[in-house]
């Protein structure tokens, strides 16, 4: 059987990875994997397929012989955090992130808030291929509703407060943050104006939160004089920020600043390999450390939790606050950027005051079969080149004039590379050299 979950659950088109089939099979394999019993607490955004695939998962979760807490639609890391906060077994979200409103899929969650791993999710397949039957009658579980927004709300509520109000245009891609980020960020005091809150499935910008597709958040900041605007993706488990000029802030410096909030002297962060140096730059200059992991958000809670990490978080927006919990929180995330702007100063200034790197992304053809041999002729060559390797996710090797990363694709017969550096001229040279020894044959 081909695997089913990728780098973040499973996740596919309606009718074909995403159908009320394979979800009632997926029901039945979590009900084995927690034993035929206990609580799991299901939820789903805002797709039209969501409720059609939520009943199949929580009817083979019955038949399986467990209770099942559904929520309704609820952000990614809301209900991550219910589940370890109301003592569920496991947490399930139907949920396709930031894909097209025709995709739809599941990630599961452990009893202690954090995502499935790679080893669960192997089970869970090995059980789904197994078919299991489910339990005699009388042992078939029983629904009961839960309202979680309140909760999760009230926690933020009793941890955080703002020292002043600010103008906040929030854009919630009509996905799972409508129903509780305007809310909100009004309890903590400030002016929300709400962008694409209505939580159909139909959005009225594309789900993934791309400057591309946020003309409408940087228009509405400027004409409205906002101090922050704010985009999620589909599920909230990723925000985007724009500044009070109507500009979306870089993925990799928005990263750094929110990094810089949560360290202080001592601390480690936890950030992937693909991400900016900006933010060893300002986790250095306060005493903390980086430490870098595989790309995905699992890896990234995974790395935070070995590393009593105080911050960990990827360039695309998805930040974990393990003082709170182990789930990338979009939520969350933009009330730590409100506290951000409590020092004074607007966001353009601290997005400016940043240290400038160029980076170059390019991608190289590469069949499956050959990956493996090219990976090694370029850790041949990394070894060569005198600076510090790293083969944590493909090579990386960082010098004093920058760092090269490359990478093959887990999907794609392709190899990325990403150089950054400070010289416009080291990183052409270095990414021709580099994509010179991958195409040779
Ligand atoms: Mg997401």
């Amino acid at each position: 059987m081909s695997r089913l979950f990728g780098t973040s659950g499973v996740r596919g088109l309606w009718g074909e990875r995403a159908s009320p089939s394979l979800f009632l099979e997926l029901g039945k394999a979590l009900a084995v994997h927690l034993g035929n019993s206990g609580r799991v607490l299901v939820g789903r955004d805002t797709r039209t397929t969501g409720e059609a695939l939520q009943a199949a998962l929580v009817s083979g979760l019955l038949a399986g012989g467990c209770k099942v807490i559904q929520v309704g639609v609820v952000p990614t890391p809301v209900l991550a955090f219910c589940t370890k906060l109301l003592g569920a077994d496991a947490g399930a979200i139907v949920t396709a992130s930031h894909n097209p409103p025709q995709y739809n899929g599941v990630k599961f969650w452990s009893a202690d808030g954090m995502a499935f791993t790679p080893e669960e999710e192997r089970r869970i397949e090995d059980l789904v291929e197994k078919n299991p039957k489910g339990v005699e009658w009388s042992k078939v579980g029983e629904t009961g509703e839960a309202n979680i927004l309140p909760v999760y709300s009230g926690e933020i509520l009793s941890r955080f407060s703002l020292g002043r109000s600010f103008k906040v245009v929030v854009d919630c891609g009509n996905g799972a943050a409508s129903l509780i980020a305007p809310h909100l960020l009004r309890e903590l005091g400030c002016e929300v104006i709400s962008l694409h809150s209505h939580p159909s499935g139909f959005p009225g910008r594309e789900l993934e939160p791309l400057p591309s597709n946020l003309q409408h958040l940087e228009e509405g900041v400027k004409q409205w004089g906002a101090d922050l605007g704010i985009a999620y993706d589909g599920d909230a488990d990723r925000v985007v920020a724009v500044d009070e000029k109507g500009r979306t802030v870089e993925g990799d410096k928005l990263l750094a600043l929110v990094a810089g909030q949560e360290t202080k002297k001592g601390d480690t962060v936890v950030t992937t390999v693909d991400a900016s140096r900006v933010i060893e730059d300002v986790v250095e200059s306060r005493g903390g450390r980086v430490v870098r992991t595989k790309v995905g958000d699992v890896s990234v809670a995974l790395a935070c939790r070995e590393h009593c990490a105080s911050f960990g978080g990827e360039e695309c927006g998805a930040w974990i606050f393990p003082k709170i919990h182990l789930a990338p929180d979009g939520i969350l995330g933009s009330v730590v950027l409100l506290k951000i702007l409590e020092s004074g100063k607007s966001l353009s200034q601290l997005w400016e005051e940043l240290p400038n790197y160029a980076i170059r992304r390019e991608k190289v053809y590469c069949p499956e079969n050959e990956k493996a041999e090219r990976m090694e002729r370029i850790l041949q060559t990394a070894e060569k080149m005198g600076g510090e390797v790293s083969t944590v996710d493909g090579v990386r090797v960082s010098m004093p004039e920058g760092w090269i990363l490359v990478r093959p694709s887990g999907t794609e017969p392709l190899i990325r590379i990403t150089v950054e550096g400070k010289e416009e001229k080291w990183i052409r040279e270095t990414m021709e050299k580099i994509v010179r020894i991958l195409a040779t044959k």
